[in-house]
């Protein structure tokens, strides 16, 4: 019998139980006249996470994907040029999805381990006097390699340069995890995913985007039909939708978000580095590298832990599962063998990231790792011991 479902990826991420139940509801008809005292809600709650007065949120019934897709097709012209650093499997991802699509799409490559390269954004963005880059694309968190990048300073950058560009946000694994705020740091287009931060099952992807990109909706040419902002404007405003509506995710979003607010979602984020903080101690007292090169790319909602280079990542990976009933992330395309990933996002606590620490900690031995087991473990104890209680708090 297996008690607990040992899930400990960077995404899909524990569902709490109040969010199971509150999917578990009959079918119900999403053309009601009681069907916007749902929806309605679920947009105004949306900015808030989002951390935006003036953003329009959309919900679609997809995946992250999707909702980079949205934001592209929904806002620029066919052939538009945008610029795109590549740093992990998702920032390549998003890149492929622009080339695609048809869009100039200039790349570029950084090693993997760094972020958004803030010093050549600010030179391209500078020589563009013909401002030919009308987007400029951001992964706030690469969930690949562990890395958060400084979108603040992408907008610095735009400002610096006086440069038009839209500026658009991959923000699957941060939001509702690490602070993102659109207004503040004039992000354009902001995508999300249910299944992360938002604790609920894979199926929608939640996007909101600013103004001045509804603005240049208005003139975009770019062919859509399934993500088009259009159809769903029209319809949203009295809290319905243009096709079905994935109606029991929904009754989930909003249990989700009544657990975001009740916590508080400062509350939220500093949980989230309180534990991620007692990971890296425990990577630390193992003797092992993170993937992120630099504590100001450390991620609160994932760790990408380098094993050792005659230890097999994954066989690491294997044993824990094989053996512990525990899954780890595992190391994406050119990292497979050498990395495994620690999802720390959504609903965690000490308890749980103190047992997955361990089993890692027995897995890496089990596979050759010269590490004494308990270390990693202690290590997280002391770091979790010093810090605040994150039990949850009422806001
Ligand atoms: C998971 C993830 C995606 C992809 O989202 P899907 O829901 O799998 O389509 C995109 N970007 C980042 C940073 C992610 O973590």
């Amino acid at each position: 019998m297996n008690h607990h479902p040992g899930l400990f990826i960077p995404g899909p991420t524990n569902v709490p139980d109040a969010v199971r139940r509150a999917m578990n509801v009959p079918q119900e008809d999403m053309r009601s006249p009681d069907f916007p005292k749902l929806t309605l809600p679920l947009f105004a709650d949306l900015k808030k996470v989002f951390k935006t007065q003036r953003g329009q949120p959309f919900i679609y019934p997809s995946s992250g994907t999707g909702g980079w897709e949205a934001v592209l097709t929904n806002t620029l012209n066919p052939g538009d040029k945008v610029l795109i650093a590549t740093f992990g499997q998702f920032s390549v991802l998003w890149a492929d999805m622009c080339q695609r699509l048809g869009f100039t799409t200039e790349i570029v490559d950084v090693e993997w381990g760094k972020g958004v390269p803030l010093e050549t954004f600010a030179d391209i963005l500078a020589a563009d006097t013909a401002h030919d880059i009308k987007a400029v694309l951001g992964t706030h968190n690469e969930t690949a390699t562990g890395v958060t990048s400084d979108v603040a300073g992408m907008r610095k950058v735009l400002d610096a340069a006086d440069h038009p560009a839209l500026l658009f946000v991959d923000g699957v694994s941060s939001i509702a995890s690490i602070d993102f705020r659109m207004d503040e740091w004039g992000v354009d287009g902001i995508v999300a995913g249910s299944q992360k931060g938002f604790m609920l099952p894979t199926g929608l992807a939640i996007i909101c985007v600013s103004e001045k990109a509804l603005e240049a909706h208005r003139s975009s040419k770019f062919p859509r039909c399934f993500f088009a902002f259009e159809d769903m404007l029209r319809t949203n405003k009295d809290g319905y939708f243009p096709y079905t509506p994935a109606t029991p995710l929904l009754r989930g979003l909003r249990a989700s978000l009544d657990l975001l607010f009740e916590e508080g979602l400062e509350n939220v984020f500093a949980r989230h580095r309180h534990i991620a903080s007692g990971v890296r101690a425990a990577v630390s007292a193992w003797g092992l590298d993170l993937m992120a090169k630099e504590p100001k790319w450390h991620s609160d909602t994932v760790s990408a832990v380098c094993v050792p280079p005659d230890v097999d990542a994954v066989k690491v990976l294997r044993r824990a599962f094989d053996r512990y009933g525990v899954s780890f992330g595992s190391g994406l395309t050119r990292l497979s063998g050498k990395v495994f990933r620690i999802g720390h996002i959504g609903a965690t606590n000490e308890l749980m990231l103190l047992g997955a620490l361990s089993v890692a900690e027995m897995a890496l031995v089990d596979c050759g790792a010269k590490i004494a087991l308990g270390s990693g473990v202690a290590a997280a104890q002391s770091s979790y011991c010093a810090g605040e209680s994150v039990l949850a708090k009422a806001a």
